[in-house]
Formats: structure tokens, C-alpha cells, sequence
């Protein structure tokens, strides 16, 4: 029934059709969402950990802990958690996301799945969380770039960017590291786009000594005892000198952008780091088959909770 995704041949991919077969009713969305987050078989509480649970006739919240005795469901203790959204459409909405290269806008999952755009809003946001598990640092060679996105309203004490970047002062900044190897990509909002932020980033996510390579940016070159570093000059018009290039963590940036332009028109800057998490994120599970890549995203729901007052504050 799974067919092979369009470019990849070797992942299988979900059409709309099948995925409405795979999940016929909220029973089903249920015993799956079950399946992948207690998929040892325990079924832990998700407040106290607590092993010695059971099932209930509470309506809502179908097993009970008998240590803390507080019912709960496999919403509690996610990103779901009190959210009266069938179990269904959030499938639909982290099917749509997974599978929606630029991301999908909130007017859509609003028709798509029969929701309030205000409540699609709030689940993308959401999911937008469990995607943002961001893993180690790279073995290298990596490249390393920053970007500005949008016509963002920012801090008044940033002039000083915009004569260095030619008035993009209403910008926001992103800084991301690819590593060739894996292909894998960490991306991070940042508030400042100075040295020791863009230094620290690196040293964050690349094991010391491996290959870096970034653009002519001065920020970098006092890597040069802790990596081995080599910079583009775009200055001069060389593009690729021998595997001096950024080429890859470029080309994350322009699917970015592309989101950023055709789906959601502005990234709020205090929503920005969400948005750059999705994209990375799902990035970095893109040659995964469909199935395994919404069951990523499921397991990134635990643990995080995101309430509406605070996305609104
Ligand atoms: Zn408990």
C-alpha cells in the first residue's frame, strides 16, 4: 500500500488516501499515537514515572496511576496535553508538516482538518516544539553560514548590522552548521550576529579539530587553532575553491526563505526559533519513510508544553 516518494527512491512515502485508511477513526489515531510513545509496552504515568498503572473508565483520560492516582492519557504530560483536539487531527496536522517541505500554513491545516485557524495556529506551534530536539555535535567536515530572514521588526540597537549587512536591520539572523557527512543540519535564531555568538554556535555543534567551512566573514578565522578552517571569498568571485564552499547550508537557507516567503509570509521574531526548528528538523528526518517520520515527530512531543497565554504574552 506505502509507494516510493517522489526523488527518493529508497523512503516510502504516505498519499492523503492511504493515511485515511491507516487512521479511520479516533481508536485507531489512539492505539498508534499508544504504540509509539509507550512503545516498550510500559505504560509509565506520565507525572510520577510510575510503572503501576492501569486502565479506566474515565472517558477522556482512559488509564489511571495508582501511586499518584491521577488518571491520564497519552496526551498528558505533551504538547497535547489538555487540548480537546482529537487524537486524529493531530495526526493529520504532523502528517501535513512532515510532508510539507516549505511548511504548512495555518489557513490550510484550518480547511484541512475542520479547526478554528486560530486552533490550527496553536497545534503548529506546537508541533513546531516537538520538533526543536536538537541532537549532538558534528564529526565534520561542516559548513557553517548565517542568513536574514524576513522584514522583521528588530531591536533598535542593532544599527550597527545594518550598515555591516546593508540595511537589513529589519531582519532577524539565523545561524546553522551542516555537517557533509550526515547531511544533518542545527540552526539557531540568534539576537546577535557577533563573533563570540557565531564562534560559540560552532563550537557548540562541531567536535574540536574537525573541518569548518564558512564564507570570508572575519568572525570565523580565529577558529583556525580549535578547527581546520577554510573560507569562501565571495568577494573576489570564487565560489567553490577545491571543497571551500557552503553550498549545502546555503541551500537549507533558500528552503527556509522559500517557506518563509510562500507559506507564512512573516515569521514573528518571537515565534522565529520555532519556525527554524521545523525546518530543521524536518530536514534532518527528509529521507525517512513518511510513517517513521511522523512517529519522530510524536516522540518529540513528550516532555513539552507550550500554552497559549505564553505563544500570546
Ligand atoms: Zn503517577
Amino acid at each position: 500500500m506505502a509507494h516510493n516518494a517522489p526523488g527518493k527512491a529508497h523512503r516510502k512515502g504516505i498519499t492523503l488516501l492511504e493515511l485515511s485508511e491507516l487512521f479511520p477513526d479516533e481508536a485507531a489515531a489512539r492505539t498508534w499515537f499508544e504504540g509509539i510513545l509507550w512503545a516498550t509496552g510500559d505504560r509509565p504515568c506520565p507525572r510520577c514515572g510510575s510503572l503501576d498503572t492501569h486502565e479506566a473508565s474515565h472517558k477522556k483520560m482512559p488509564y489511571r496511576c495508582r501511586d499518584c492516582r491521577k488518571y491520564f492519557s497519552v496526551k498528558t504530560g505533551t504538547v497535547m496535553e489538555g487540548s480537546p483536539i482529537p487524537l486524529r487531527k493531530w495526526v493529520y496536522a504532523i502528517y501535513l508538516d512532515a510532508t510539507s517541505l516549505k511548511g504548512v500554513s495555518s489557513m490550510k491545516l484550518h480547511r484541512e482538518i475542520g479547526v478554528t485557524q486560530k486552533t490550527a495556529w496553536f497545534m503548529q506551534q506546537r508541533i513546531r516544539e516537538a520538533f526543536g530536539n536538537h541532537g549532538g555535535s558534528f564529526g565534520g567536515p561542516v559548513e557553517v553560514d548565517e542568513t536574514y530572514v524576513g522584514g522583521l521588526e528588530k531591536n533598535k540597537h542593532e544599527h550597527k548590522r545594518s550598515h555591516e549587512r546593508g540595511g537589513l536591520s529589519t531582519k532577524a539572523a539565523v545561524i546553522g552548521v551542516k555537517d557533509r557527512e550526515t547531511g544533518q543540519v542545527r540552526a539557531r535564531a540568534i539576537e546577535s550576529t557577533d563573533g563570540e555568538t557565531l564562534r560559540g554556535f560552532v563550537r557548540e555543534y562541531t567536535a574540536p579539530g574537525a573541518q569548518v567551512y564558512s564564507d570570508g566573514h572575519g568572525a570565523y578565522t580565529p577558529l583556525e587553532g580549535e578547527y581546520k578552517h577554510a573560507a569562501v571569498q565571495h568577494s573576489v568571485g570564487t565560489y567553490v575553491v577545491e571543497q571551500a564552499h557552503t553550498n549545502g547550508i546555503e541551500s537549507f537557507w533558500s528552503m527556509l526563505k522559500r517557506g518563509y516567503m510562500g507559506t507564512f509570509h512573516h515569521f514573528s521574531a518571537k515565534h522565529l526559533q520555532r519556525y527554524v526548528n521545523e525546518f530543521a528538523g524536518r530536514h534532518n528526518i527528509r529521507d525517512l519513510d513518511t510513517i517513521t517520520q511522523m512517529a519522530i515527530i510524536s516522540r518529540g512531543m513528550v516532555g513539552k508544553r507550550l500554552q497559549y497565554a505564553e505563544l500570546v504574552a
